[in-house]
């Protein structure tokens, strides 16, 4: 097995224990080729700590089978005939002329790289000088109010961001399979960028080189990887040398600059990278729409988009490719390029894939088959790194989950019937056959639902097979569904009748363009992936169908909707190509316990020595924090808060008095998770009516998690400032597995004490939750042992955990921190529930016998840190 050539892989600080031990095992599981689950709080470093044992990786690999190669060159030449009776230095030097042919490539892309650098370096140099210059005289005209907005800078929240902010669905257009009205010039573009090309010539020049794909969820996450990338020696912006090199004699074949960055690039939407400005303007924001007008102009006999170079102007997409390589730049810089050089960034960053080492994307990027194909990137023996990981699972089945409503079937059928009328005589048999069938399945759809909706149920979970046998009066499953979605992939007919019904839509309704073609393409690309879905549904799939009453058209009255939603129940098998080509996969975060989810769900079939996992202990001291399960309040009401019992008045006021007494023992900020908004609300009407909230209010000031995402940057502005100084502090109240929960940075004063109060199931009686648990049930893989859980109540209680573990995990922010996390809830002192809480808790969760007793240890413990830090 491969060996690290440096034991502490290029890190650019002396590593913790915690760091170096994930580091080994990141390298140990690399090169044994396994699917590992990598859990490492935040604060403990884990960025640097993965960009560094994976880049060592990199690097170390490639240098031994450079080795390797010499040494087979070496056999070759010396069992060749012609060259036994030939002296030593002739043997070396056919070595070298044959090793020089095999470099020719990569030393050329290098020589490039470097002149762009060597500019890059001046025109650096020439900016920071500048720059010096305008800040001596901006510090010298710097006004008292300025300096303080400067200090406060502290108290500024940590950047949040929504959940779905990059984790939204996303449909890659497939231009690049795309053979209808393309020109034949911009087909061999798309041909070369996706290296699909036959060409032999462009297949030497663009070596898929190993390499690491890096994934994460947003692109504010990929370019903090990239800031902190740049801290490292593989960024070649610092004199320290990455390991993995060794400097070989100039003069010798081998010979490659230690220092030189790698070459990483970041790919993206065209919501991210596209810069034609009319093509975003017309799309209304929309990525499917701004895909649909890109392949809009790519067509023969259109006006081309002018950022696209013709084909024969390569050498500009080349250019493009050699300046976004030649320095480790996030997308930003990457749109800019584009910008400056007038050539897309789009297709230009596609363009770089193969020769970089290093590509970051989000994940759902990455994810699915299509959207890779459309890509052009191919995981064939490289090495996939998904961060925040935490939530995988999720993402992965809501990526393929999509649902269609009796209305949107009604409308895309008319404009189906609408657009085949108009051009009827233009179609080809096959195409007036598939668009025939089209029909059929939506009537036959339509129908299904429409006879549902009779019935007395609300909602009803289906398995896709049913709605074949009983739709369009049994007439659907004559249709070939595989076909079918093969013909609305290829033929683009969805684009061409959503075009056709919004320009018909514009002309009478004269309203603006953009929203109203926006909403027929997403209806039409809707239905589209509802089909492709029940093309490939297996067994992993059901459809939930459920009614909702609508205002209709008239305003007057009310109208039942179905909505029919695709389900996929195991994410196994979307995810399975991914771990089966990459040669290993990593997927790492903050918080993944627990972590028998990744096992039972997303990799339940790969033999045992492939799969690993790995939690590595917090960088804090064992004693920065107190972690305690309670199970009474001061009065010695018992903390259970069920679902049944969280109306209880008594129980509510239980709650405010023990926060009151906790409040008035922790300094500065506190933190009060509660199960639901519902909860919240009756927590805060219950106490305000009781006078708990005057009480609290003199221990600390209160704050409440806003419901609208955009209130909650002043929320979390107002909590901080009221933890400055010297205050008494504030106190804010959220709701667990919302928007504070997760990537909110509650580091020192701004969280001294993390609350969470009962346990937050999940809706039992929820049929979407009901169908996984019970398909997890009765399709465990067969030879588990007898007496295993029952993975379906594996999944109940790992859903809660997560987000109890996520919210837990806002405490401890960085390795001076330190604080208590109160668990308030009677369940939490079992062992099987404490078993689930994250590992670097160790086994120091106390159980206190009283409230009186906790609020005793809590007081010590304040004490002892508050000293230890003055
Ligand atoms: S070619 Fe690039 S810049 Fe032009 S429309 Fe397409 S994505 Fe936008």
């Amino acid at each position: 097995m491969l060996e690290p050539s440096d034991p502490t892989y290029g890190f650019p600080f002396t590593p913790y224990k915690q760091q170096q031990q994930l580091m080994d095992h990141l390298y140990r599981a690399m090169a044994s080729g396994e699917v590992t689950v990598i859990e490492s709080p935040t604060g403990t470093g884990k960025s640097l700590s993965l960009i560094s044992s994976s880049l060592s990786f990199l690097r170390d690999a490639k240098a031994h089978e450079r080795h390797n190669l010499v040494a087979s060159i070496r056999a070759a030449v010396a069992d060749n005939e012609s060259f036994k009776d030939e002296p030593e230095w002739v043997i070396e030097h056919e070595i070298k002329t044959k090793l020089a042919e095999l470099d020719r490539q990569e030393k050329e892309l290098e020589e490039r790289l470097e002149g762009i650098r060597q500019k890059e370096r001046v025109e650096r140099a020439k900016a920071a000088a500048e720059n010096a210059r305008t800040m001596a005289r901006k510090r010298q005209k710097m006004t008292d109010d300025e300096r303080q907005e400067q200090a406060d800078e502290q108290f500024a929240p940590a950047p949040y961001y929504e959940d779905d902010e990059a984790g939204a669905k996303e449909v890659v257009a497939y231009v690049d399979d795309a053979e209808d009205n393309l020109s034949p010039a911009v087909r061999a573009l798309m041909a070369s960028i996706s290296g699909k090309s036959k060409s032999r010539s462009e297949q030497e020049e663009e070596p898929d080189v190993r390499k690491i794909y890096f994934a994460s969820r947003t692109h504010s996450q990929l370019s903090q990887f990239v800031a902190e990338l740049r801290k490292t020696p593989f960024a070649g912006e610092t004199s320290a040398k990455p390991p993995g090199l060794p400097t070989p004699p100039s003069s010798s074949p081998e010979a490659e600059s230690p220092s030189r960055p790698i070459r990483l690039i970041p790919l993206g939407s065209r919501q991210n990278l596209c810069i034609n400005d009319d093509v975003r303007k017309k799309s209304g924001g929309s990525n499917e729409a701004m895909g649909d007008l890109c392949v809009e102009l790519q067509k023969s006999g259109k006006e081309r988009c002018p950022y696209l170079p013709p084909l024969d102007e390569p050498s500009k997409l080349n250019d493009f490719r050699d300046k976004a390589l030649a320095s480790v730049h996030d997308i930003e810089v990457i749109e800019d390029l584009g910008r400056n050089t007038h050539t897309c960034p789009y297709y230009g960053s596609r363009k770089a894939v193969r020769t970089a080492e290093v590509v970051t994307l989000p994940y759902n990027m990455l994810m699915q088959k299509t959207a890779r194909e459309a890509l052009g990137i191919s995981l064939k023996d490289h090495i996939v790194i998904i961060d925040e990981a935490h939530n995988l699972i999720d993402s992965i089945l809501s990526l393929h989950s999509v649902s269609i409503s009796t209305r949107q079937l009604l409308a895309i059928r008319q404009a189906l019937l609408t657009y085949i009328q108009k051009f009827r005589s233009r179609f080809t048999g096959l195409n007036a056959s598939y668009l025939k069938r089209l029909a059929l399945l939506l009537k036959g759809l339509t129908e299904f639902a429409e006879q549902w909706a009779k019935g007395a149920k609300k909602e009803e979970m289906v398995q896709v097979s049913r709605l074949f046998e009983a739709g369009g009066a049994g007439a659907l499953d004559q249709i070939n569904m595989r076909k079918l979605d093969e013909y609305l992939t290829k033929s683009k007919i969805a684009r061409k009748i959503g075009g056709y019904s919004d320009s018909l839509a514009e002309q009478k309704t004269a309203q603006g363009r953009q929203a109203v073609r926006a909403d027929a393409t997403r209806a039409l690309h809707q239905i589209q992936q509802f089909i492709l879905s029940l093309a490939h549904a297996d067994r992993d799939g059901r459809v939930l169908l459920t009614k909702e009453t609508k205002r209709g058209a008239d305003s007057t009255s009310d109208k039942v909707e179905v909505v029919m939603k695709y389900l996929l129940l195991a994410p196994s098998e979307s995810f399975r190509d991914v771990a089966e080509e990459a040669s290993s996969v990593i997927l790492a975060g903050g918080t993944m316990a627990p972590m028998s989810d990744f096992r039972e769900q997303l990799f339940p079939y790969l033999p045992k020595e492939r799969f690993s996992t790995f939690s590595c202990g917090h960088v804090v001291p064992a004693d920065h924090v107190s972690t305690y399960a309670v199970s009474k309040g001061p009065t010695g009401v018992t903390f259970s808060f069920t679902y049944e019992r969280r109306g209880d008045e008594k129980l509510l006021d239980e709650l405010g008095q023990a926060i009151v007494n906790i409040a008035a023992i922790v300094p500065k900020g506190m933190v009060v998770f509660v199960p639901s908004y519902d909860f919240l609300n009756q927590a805060q009407t219950r106490w305000q009516k009781s006078g708990m909230i005057k009480r609290l209010a003199a221990k600390k000031e209160p704050f409440w998690e806003p419901k609208a995402s955009a209130d909650v940057d002043a929320v979390l502005r107002e909590y901080a400032v009221g933890n400055a100084g010297s205050g008494k502090g504030s106190i804010l109240f959220a709701v667990v597995g919302a928007k504070l929960s997760e990537g909110i940075n509650f580091a020192d004063d701004m969280a001294r004490c993390v609350v969470v109060c009962g346990i937050p199931y999940p809706n039992s009686q929820s049929a979407e939750l009901k169908e996984r648990m019970h398909y997890l049930k009765t399709s465990a893989p067969p030879g588990r042992p007898s007496g295993s859980p029952d993975p379906g109540q594996v999944l109940y209680q790992n859903l809660a955990f997560r987000v109890v573990n996520q919210s837990i995990g806002r405490a401890i922010r960085n390795a001076r921190d330190w604080a208590s996390i109160v668990l308030l809830d009677e369940r939490y002192t079992q062992p099987s529930k404490k078993a689930q809480l994250p590992a670097w808790l160790d086994s120091g969760v106390q159980s206190p016998p009283t409230f009186g007793a906790l609020v005793q240890d809590l007081a010590r413990f304040n004490r002892k840190m508050r000293a230890a830090v003055s």
